[in-house]
This record gives structure tokens, sequence and C-alpha cells, in this order.
């Protein structure tokens, strides 16, 4: 469903594209037919993708980031040494102002939780509670388990939904649609009188792999406790249930709200030569889930957005705009860096040219994904061509993310994000799988150097971006 949807971007996108080069003014074009104002870039371009892929920096550093720290939940002191050592390593990189932009976040604490088949036979389920769920009592809930495969399906069987745990069993299809069932199927189930709820996990089948995530409560229902389970045991309940047989699941969590506590985004930059108050920012969130190691999502972000500045530095590339990386805290439950970063810089929103989010994975890079003008559109996608060395040229519409849309939203510039070969993400996304050894170091390399090269040439134009 995933590559469906990529399908379709592709096709609009090539829609796009022939309109758009066809309307290019003639005397932006060399003889050759190639975009007159680019050819200065090729030069610092291929500089920055030779050094981004002659090592392995960007992997190393994502292994020190998640071996040494490793999964970094909101509030957690964990969280606290990442950003620690980001700053550091950033003023080791030489980038300038770098500096911790304080941020309140909530602190949400799994503690120790379980569940059960108790009928017709004692099997452990493999389990991770909701992110942002509530506790059950301290003895747990045992009750009958209710599966359905839609909300349709819920609301025919409402009345058998009381006293019981009410199981989502959805089989993955793609995230947007599925994930529905984790963040608001909880409070459906509470309406009609459950007394906890269990989600089939929101990813393909893995190797028993459950996927953990933010639940949303809504206001109008009871908070009941919530759980995500691998697939094998959805499909073994399922099993049970299909013979007519009665299933019985005990459910026991500690989940809790502390309360909130000071965390914050880190910021770093390449200052501008010329127009140093107008800014390209890049960025990656540095929080993640209380399991695995936080290394796709979104550790690997944020260490290709920052390598853009290092590589910069490194080459001495100074463009004429500032280049900020900022990575977020919060994304995960809360999204506060990125409200955080709206509400502190809602003065010079308007000197943002363009701002990127890396939080889909850094697998093989495909290109990007844009949102803004026309005109803008087309810069990027000429830009884009600067990549096709290393097959990262592709620019489908539609980019942003959930840390740079508040700003975005505010400020009504162009956004971008990352795009990747997607098959994996989804496997390994809030699960204890996410660790680095899913990464290619090369594929990796490729992702930084993408994004060097996009926001390098797009802080260099000679006009702003759109303009
Ligand atoms: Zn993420």
């Amino acid at each position: 469903m995933r590559r469906c949807v990529r399908c379709a971007r592709v096709l609009l996108c090539a829609v796009v594209a022939g309109t758009t080069v066809g309307a290019q003014a003639p005397h932006e074009r060399t003889p050759a037919g190639r975009a007159s104002w680019l050819e200065p870039y090729r030069e610092p371009a291929a500089r920055l993708i030779g050094e981004a892929v002659s090592n392995a920096f960007a992997w190393q550093r994502l292994a020190v980031l998640t071996d040494t720290i490793g999964n970094r939940l909101s509030g957690t002191p964990a969280l606290d040494r990442a950003i620690q050592w980001a700053v550091d390593e950033m003023k080791r990189d030489g980038l300038e102002n770098v500096r911790a932009e304080k941020v309140m976040v909530p602190r949400w604490v799994r503690g120790s939780e379980s569940a059960e088949i108790v009928e017709p036979a004692r099997h452990q389920i493999v389990m991770l509670g909701l992110g942002d769920s509530v506790a059950t009592p301290p003895d747990g809930v045992q009750a009958e388990v209710l599966i359905v495969r839609s909300f349709e399906e819920l609301d025919a069987k409402s009345t058998l939904a009381r006293g019981r745990i009410v199981l989502f069993n959805v089989a993955y299809t793609n995230y947007g649609e599925t994930a529905r069932f984790r963040s608001s199927g909880p409070s459906r189930a509470a309406r009609d009188g459950a007394v906890a709820a269990l989600v089939r996990a929101v990813g393909p089948p893995g190797l028993r792999t459950p996927h953990t995530g933010a639940l949303q409560y809504a206001t109008d229902a009871p908070k009941i406790p919530a759980a995500a389970i691998t697939t094998e045991d959805a499909d073994r309940l399922q099993r049970i249930a299909d013979r007519g047989s009665k299933i019985v699941v005990r459910l026991k969590m500690e989940a809790h709200f502390d309360a909130d506590v000071e965390s914050a985004n880190v910021v770093g930059e390449i200052r501008g030569r010329e127009k140093p108050d107008e800014i390209v920012v890049v960025s990656g969130h540095l929080d993640s889930w209380d399991v695995g190691a936080g290394a796709t999502d979104d550790g690997g972000g944020c260490i290709v957005t920052w390598e853009a500045l290092r590589l910069m530095k490194k080459l001495n590339l100074r463009p004429r705009r500032t280049v900020r990386v900022v990575l977020w805290t919060n994304e995960e439950n809360g999204g506060r860096g990125g409200l955080g970063y709206r509400d502190q810089h809602r003065g010079e929103l308007a000197k943002h040219v363009l701002m990127l989010e890396s939080d889909g994975g850094v697998f093989r890079p495909l290109g990007f994904g844009f949102t803004g003008n026309d005109r803008a559109f087309d810069r990027v996608k000429t830009i884009a061509t600067l990549l096709s060395g290393i097959a990262a040229d592709q620019i489908v519409p539609g980019g942003g993310g959930a840390d740079i849309g508040p700003s975005v939203q505010e400020g009504h510039m162009p956004s971008m994000s990352l795009d990747v070969e997607g098959s994996k993400y989804f496997v390994i996304h809030h699960t204890p799988a996410d660790t680095v050894d899913k990464i290619d170091p090369v594929e990796m390399a490729k992702c930084a150097a993408a994004v060097a090269v996009m926001a390098y040439v797009v802080a260099d134009l000679p006009e702003r971006l759109g303009q």
C-alpha cells in the first residue's frame, strides 16, 4: 500500500515535471539544455557527495549514539545525555551557535507490563503498552476478549464489548490507515464499555516484534489501558476465536505520567556569508520510544541532517544563507519540540527559506518530497539532478514532517522530507528491533550526501527559493 502511494506520487511528479520544465525561461539554459545557474554548483556538490560516501562517519556516529546512550524517551536521563552529547559533538565539529533550546516535555513511564492468555490455555503474549496509556489496576484486568477487524465491526458488535478486552486485529496496509486503530481504537472501545484494548502491531509481520506508539484518548470516553501485541499472537487469538472458543486474557500495566520535565531542541549552524538572517533548516528528532535503540526512528535522521553541516564545515563551504540543524525533542509523544521552536523563533519564521525533516529512515535515498510553489518545485527538481550519480534525484509532491509542521504552517514556507526506499522502515518502527545493524553505512552516507547538496544549494541560490 505504501508502494501504491509512492507510485501515485511518482505519476503526479511526472505530470508536474512535464509542465514546469517547459515553462522555464530559455536564458536559464545552457546550449546543452542544462540550467545555467546550476553549473557553479556541480563542483561543490561533487565534493560534498565524495566526502560523504568516502567513509562511514555518519553510521559510526549513529552507532555511538545508540550503543552508548540507547533509546531516548522524552523526560528520561538518556535523552538528556543524548542532548548534551549532541551539543558537545556539534561544537567539536566546529558548528556555530551550538545551543540547547529549552522545552518542557511530558514524562510517560511504562513501568512493568505483561499480558497472557488465561483461557483456553495459558500462553504469554508478547506485548508493548501503547505510549501515553494509563495503567491497569495493580492486579491487572482479566476479561473475555472480543476481536474486531474494523471500526464498523466494533459498531455492529458494540453491545458485546461491555466488560470485555477489545482486540483490533487489523492487518497492516499502510501506516496512516492502520495506525488509526492504535491512536483512536482504545477510546472507541471504551465508549462501548470495554475495560482494555489490544491492537495488532502496526507493521508488516516481523519476528514476533510488538510495535509501540502513541494513542490519543478522546475527551468523551473513559481512559482504558491499551497495548500492542505481535501479529503472531493476534493471529493465534483469531484462530482460537474462529474455532468458537472463549478467550480470556489478563493484562497488567503500570504505565503513568510523571510531571513535565525540562528538555531541549539541539541547534547548530553554518552562518551564511551574505544573508545570515535567512535560514535553511534541516532536522530529525532525537527522542525515541523506550524500546530498541531509536536508530531508524529517528537517530539516523538526526545524524544525516547534522552531517550536511559537518560536511560543509569540513570542506570549507559557506553558503550565502545560514544552514541550521535542529534535533527535535518529544516528537513521539507530544510534539513539544516542534511547537517550542515555532514559539521561540516566531520572529524569524518569515526569514526561513526552507525547512526539511528526515524521519522516514536512512535507507537507500530516492530523493525528496517537496511542498512549495511551482517555481520552488522546479528549482528543487533541477538541484536534485546533482544527485543523479547516487540515484537520489527524484522530487515528488508532498514534503513535511511532524516537527517542522507547526513552523511551516505558521511561516508559510516550503517544506521538504528526505525520501528513502521504504520497505524496511515499518518492519522495525517502534520495536525492540530498531537498532543500528538494520542500517547500511553506504546507504546512510548517500542520505547525508543528498541532504548536504540540497541544503547547500538552496542556501546559496542567488535568489531566495520560490522567488
Ligand atoms: Zn520518528
